[in-house]
């Protein structure tokens, strides 16, 4: 119950994100701060490695809900029958798992 509390925290802001702050350095290109709406998740975009997770955000502390990256895999894999992992696969992806339609859908 709390965690969806949170959630709702997040999508109801003016600003869709925790504080304006977030949102401003997601805007600007120049810091590597993403957030994917399909996975739910807020990324460090680092050289290298790729993208690391954020767990909280650096500037007013607030603890993001759980990302659903793993979770979208599987209710990809299981509900269309679809390999999300594989490239030729990738492109049959239904369209509201490339937003966040698909966990809103499902009240995750
Ligand atoms: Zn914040």
């Amino acid at each position: 119950m709390t965690e969806k509390v949170k959630i709702k925290k997040i999508v109801d802001k003016k600003t869709g994100h925790c504080c304006q702050l977030m949102a401003k350095f997601i805007d600007d290109p120049r810091i590597r701060i993403s957030y994917y709406p399909d996975w739910r998740g807020y990324y460090l975009e680092t050289t290298g490695i790729g993208v690391q997770l954020m767990f909280n955000c650096p500037w007013c502390g607030f603890k993001f809900p759980e990302d659903l990256s793993d979770k979208r895999a599987k209710i990809i894999k299981k509900e269309c029958k679809i390999d999300p992992y594989d490239d030729e696969q990738a492109g049959k992806i239904p369209e509201e798992f490339k937003s966040e339609e698909w966990w809103k859908k499902r009240e995750l």
